[in-house]
């Protein structure tokens, strides 16, 4: 056992130093500082180096999480990001916004009674290092194949795909109907999860690796999907799930009630210095305003942060469960807890009520009953509990489902599953359509970057399989010098 290890008993848990509430409600910063050398180097110190590392079993990536927590606490900073950009494509995004909680940390060993190891804060910080000391480089091939993919969606499937693929030498093209690269990292996640220039600097990387973006590129509208079948020899969809899910309730038509991912893509957009019309005319700005935001996940959760720091005059969470039983971070709920947002646990909206837009919100308690078949305990109103709540902004956020891509695509034969997810084979990724594999939430529904990118990174073994079996493993092609 290596004399630097093992830590825990005489070190507390630390995190980097947190911004103070007052101050973070000012700004769309991150709320993390970055760890000091030293701190990271205690910290990591911490870890006892388990046999069996639960850590890593539990992280979607599997990283070689005890080697590169040794390597830190050794000063070995260098061979530490080696290893943990060996298994990730985007170990300083992870670091930031994986719910690790629930992954990595909520697994980590250390004895009942000392906090876990900080792995996402010294994940971040070995990745932050290696950028400052340009130890981070660009996806460049031994040789250059002839052989090209098209993926469509510039997510963080995508991405991660797209580096993969590249780094075999394959001539990498990705198409996205954004203006940006980067998905729901750019527009989705709020900048203080995530600062919008870690992600920029990713995209920046990949277009000097030799990936050629297209955005401002809609599949199925701009181009179509069988022009693209002709024009590779392997798609890749990674497009996201974007519907999102609708309540039915008296009143859900008024003015000021609006969805979630139009709500966080203008204030993103807006924080990205893009002139947004219906945000500086108020309707998607929460500045002086009673804010009510329905849901319990990590939509939910950034939807209410986003509005403190918009300068709401309240701003209520509403959600049909308690505490306990949220879908999104516990995390999370602290942070916004401490930012001044209000939580109404086991609450639901009955109806809207306003003459045209929306003046309050009448909610009913609710009482956890019997589980359902998912074993989760299922809400039900108690009678009689009606309330209200003022509100002159609603927020939506139930969750997302998949467009419906067949149609999109003028497909019909692109295999969906009954959520309208994309089928595939889970050995080959590929759909029912040959050469079109998928990866990230159009295939698993919503859910988390980290899974995004271990998905974009199977399929590009995957597609890599498949292309050279269909030109012959043996003789690779090799681009014209
Ligand atoms: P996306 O990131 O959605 O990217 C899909 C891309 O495809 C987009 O750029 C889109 O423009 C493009 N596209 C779609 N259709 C077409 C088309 N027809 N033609 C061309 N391009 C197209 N995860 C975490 O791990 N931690 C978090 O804290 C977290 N917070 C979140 C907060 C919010 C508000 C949301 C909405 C999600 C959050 N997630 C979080 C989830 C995470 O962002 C997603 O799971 C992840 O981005 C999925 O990656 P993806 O590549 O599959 O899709
Ligand atoms: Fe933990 Fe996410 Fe990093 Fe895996 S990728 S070690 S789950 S923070
Ligand atoms: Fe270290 Fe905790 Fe992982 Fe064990 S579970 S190797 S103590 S981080």
């Amino acid at each position: 056992m290596p004399e630097r290890m093992l830590k825990f008993v005489d070190v507390a848990q630390r995190t980097p130093p947190k911004r103070e509430a007052t101050l973070r409600r000012a700004d769309f910063d991150e709320i993390f500082r970055e760890f000091d050398t030293a701190g990271a180097k205690q910290q990591a110190s911490r870890c006892s180096q388990c046999g069996v590392p639960f850590c890593q079993v539990h992280c979607p990536l599997h990283n070689n999480i005890p080697d590169w927590l040794k390597l830190t606490a050794e000063g070995r900073l260098e061979e530490a990001y080696e290893v943990a950009s060996a298994t990730n494509n985007f170990p300083e995004i992870c670091g930031r916004i994986c719910p690790q909680d629930r992954l990595c940390e909520g697994n980590c060993v250390i004895e009942k009674g000392f906090e876990s190891v900080t792995i996402g804060a010294v994940e971040k910080y070995i990745t932050d290092t290696a950028w400052e000391q340009g130890w981070v480089r660009p996806p460049r091939p031994r040789q250059e194949l002839a052989q090209s993919v098209g993926i469509i969606g510039a997510g963080p499937a995508g991405l991660a795909a797209a580096e993969q693929l590249r780094r075999k030498g394959y001539q990498v093209a990705i198409y996205d109907r954004y203006d940006r690269v980067g998905g729901l990292m750019i527009y989705g996640i709020p900048n203080f999860k995530l600062e919008k220039t870690v992600v920029e600097r990713r995209a920046k990387l990949l277009a000097e690796g030799g990936v050629a973006f297209h955005p401002n590129t809609a599949v199925g509208e701009t181009v179509s999907l069988a022009t693209l079948r002709q024009r590779h020899d392997a798609i890749l969809v990674a497009t996201g799930v974007y519907k999102a899910r609708e309540m039915q309730a008296p009143g859900i038509g008024l003015g000021n009630i609006v969805a979630a991912l139009d709500y966080l893509t203008a204030s993103n957009r807006t924080g990205l210095g893009d002139a947004v019309p219906a945000f500086q005319d108020g309707s998607l700005d929460a500045a002086g305003k009673d804010v009510v935001v329905i849901g319990g996940g990590d939509t939910a959760m950034d939807c209410v942060r986003t509005a403190i720091r918009q300068g709401a005059k309240s701003v209520k969470c509403l959600y049909r469960r308690d505490r306990a039983n949220m879908p999104g971070s516990l995390r999370e709920v602290k942070h916004a807890e401490e930012e001044g947002v209000e939580f109404v646990w086991l609450a639901a909206p009955e109806a809207f009520l306003g003459d045209c837009t929306v003046s309050g919100v009448r909610a009913v308690r609710m009482h956890l009953g019997l589980p359902d078949a998912s074993g989760r305990q299922t809400p039900e109103p108690i009678a009689g509990s009606a309330f209200t709540l003022k509100a002159d902004l609603v927020i939506k956020a139930l969750g997302f489902d998949p467009e419906d891509l067949p149609a999109m695509f003028s497909e019909p034969a692109l295999g969906v599953s009954r959520w309208g997810t994309l089928k595939i084979d889970f050995r080959s990724m590929m759909t029912s359509l040959p050469g079109v594999f998928a990866a990230g939430d159009i295939v698993r529904g919503a859910s988390l970057v980290v899974w995004a990118v271990r998905d974009g990174r199977d399929a590009a073994e995957a597609m890599h399989r498949y292309i050279q079996a269909s030109i012959g493993a043996a003789a690779p092609q090799l681009a014209a010098e």
